[in-house]
């Protein structure tokens, strides 16, 4: 379908893992120029600080099992503001085009002819990975890397578990806090080595990271010790051991005093 007339158009635009410095300058323009922003649970504080002040923000929520807007209310907010003729930015956290519904979004938008452009962002498996110092792919321990989502559904991730157990690979599991367990049980249960390396990382590139590491044997009771909570990001593999010597972030908050 062609565009419309009129000059109404989205971009759906990533902001990375949390640190507003990973924006890209595409995406630091377009915040400062949009009219309108609609953004995601996901995306931090810090990052919206850079929306122009004169721009309305709309939250548009999706926190697990608490849809502040369904989605296709979502779509439906789009179609409506880009047709009042409105510079909308949709941000995502991330990148747009990983694990975002990003796609489904433009395909509404494209169904009404609406225009819209695209801008990458630093998805959490590369943000997150870099801030904790571990490299996805190094030579001695992983020579391909695999993105899957832990999200679960009745209580089960359906997850293609013999492709995740493929020795020298390192797989990034997005969503998987609550699934962890079963993730753990499940990889062990077909082939992989009780004391495989694991990483749970939360808030990965903001002054609260967090990261835990263990083995798939004792990582659900690491993690539930260390009360966890999302956004966490997953790593599985050899690459694991190599945080202990590249972790470089430390968290800018105050230390605690006892
Ligand atoms: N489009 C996003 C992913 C959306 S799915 C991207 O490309 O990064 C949401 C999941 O991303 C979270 O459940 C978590 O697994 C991961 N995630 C996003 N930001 C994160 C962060 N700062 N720290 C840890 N995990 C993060």
């Amino acid at each position: 379908m062609q565009p419309l007339p009129g000059s109404g158009r989205v971009y759906l635009v990533g902001a990375g893992p949390g640190d507003p410095e990973l924006l890209t300058l595409r995406a630091m323009r377009l915040l400062q120029q949009a009219q309108v922003v609609v953004y995601d649970h996901l995306v931090s504080s810090a990052v919206l600080d850079f929306v122009s002040p004169g721009a309305e923000r709309i939250y548009a929520g999706k926190r697990r099992n608490e849809h502040t807007l369904r989605q296709e209310e979502i779509n439906a907010l789009l179609i409506k503001l880009a047709g009042q003729g409105k510079q909308v930015v949709r941000l995502k956290g991330g990148d747009p085009f990983i694990f975002g519904r990003g796609g489904e979004e433009l395909q509404a938008l494209a169904a009404q002819g609406i225009a819209f452009e695209v801008v990458p962002g630093v998805t959490a498996a590369s943000g997150v990975a870099c801030y904790a110092g571990i490299p996805l792919t190094h030579r001695d321990y992983a020579q391909s890397c695999i993105f899957v989502t832990g999200h679960l559904k009745n209580g089960t991730a359906d997850l293609d578990w013999t492709s995740l157990v493929r020795l020298n690979q390192t797989v990034v599991i997005y969503m998987g806090l609550g699934g962890l367990p079963e993730i753990c049980r499940q990889l062990m249960a077909h082939g992989a080595a009780p004391n495989l390396p694991i990483a749970v990382v939360q808030d990965g590139s903001i002054a609260t990271q967090t990261v835990v590491t263990g083995t798939l044997a004792d990582m659900p009771e690491r993690v539930a010790q260390a009360g966890l909570k999302s956004p966490c990001l997953t790593i599985i593999g050899e690459v694991v051991k190599l945080h202990a010597a590249l972790a470089w972030f430390r968290s800018s908050l105050p230390l605690k005093t006892a």
